[in-house]
């Protein structure tokens, strides 16, 4: 069964008499284990497509199947579930706590997930470590770089073993050395831990070198399906 299969879906946003048509009967599927980016102008439907997948928001019509279950007509605890469980989420902004350490941080997202308070704290050393943040531990994130802070907000997300991987466009706060280093570990923990990736990016090269295959949205509709095979010879 694949992973994920949406089909026909769309999202209309109503801003008084204005309607705006964020995504339009998109149709897609993706299988477990792979890197998939979508990629498009700003406006063009990311955010909001990649929102519905983590359930953060619901459709206005069509179907998305996580794992068989429709997040269309999942009840409301169903879906906190989804949240909670299925799905890891990083942004360009980290949001972190800026009150709370490294380790606090991901403590609470394991405290979220329902692990007990004596098992939380080897979790969330161990995840961080994995992220290559073992000695940084009891920093704040305003004590981070800007690639330490996604790191943390990776480990966070990681917290409850989430089966996606979830990340809208994570390195857009970030110099071009430092994003390759968070592309690497994005990259480190699809093709080791085998966590599904879903990456909303802008930058259609950097997602090009990095994905199984690429969705390039256009006004809210599919514009393009790009396969790595393909794109390799561009
Ligand atoms: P992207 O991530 O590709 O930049 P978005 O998914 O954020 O695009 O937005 C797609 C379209 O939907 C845009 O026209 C945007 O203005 C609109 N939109 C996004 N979120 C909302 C919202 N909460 N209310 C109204 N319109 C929105
Ligand atoms: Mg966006």
């Amino acid at each position: 069964m694949k992973l994920i299969q949406i089909s026909n879906l769309s999202r209309i946003y109503q801003k008084g008499k204005i309607i705006i048509p964020a995504l339009q009967n998109i149709d897609l599927e993706i299988e477990a284990g792979q890197f998939v980016s979508i990629v498009g102008k700003s406006g063009s439907g990311k955010s909001t497509l990649l929102n519905l997948i983590g359930g953060l928001d619901r459709a206005t019509a069509g179907k998305i199947l996580f794992n068989g279950n429709d997040l269309h007509t999942m009840s409301r605890s169903g879906l906190a579930q989804h949240r909670k469980k299925s799905v890891g989420m990083i942004f360009q902004s980290f949001n972190l706590i800026q009150s709370r350490s490294a380790l606090e941080n991901v403590d609470l997202a394991l405290t979220f997930g329902g692990v007990p308070r004596n098992r939380r704290k080897a979790i969330a050393t161990g995840l961080l470590q994995k992220v290559g943040l073992g000695d940084r531990i009891n920093h704040l994130p305003d004590e981070l770089s800007g690639g330490e802070t996604q790191r943390v907000a990776i480990a966070r997300a990681l917290a409850n073993k989430p089966t996606v991987l979830l990340a809208d466009e994570p390195t857009g706060n970030l110099d071009s050395e430092t994003s390759k280093e968070i592309m690497e570990l994005l990259v480190d923990l699809n093709k080791n831990q085998g966590i599904t990736i879903i990456l909303v990016s802008h930058d259609q090269e950097s997602a090009r070198q990095v994905s199984d295959w690429i969705v390039k949205l256009k006004d809210g509709s599919v514009d393009e399906i790009i396969l790595r095979e393909e794109a390799q010879c561009v």
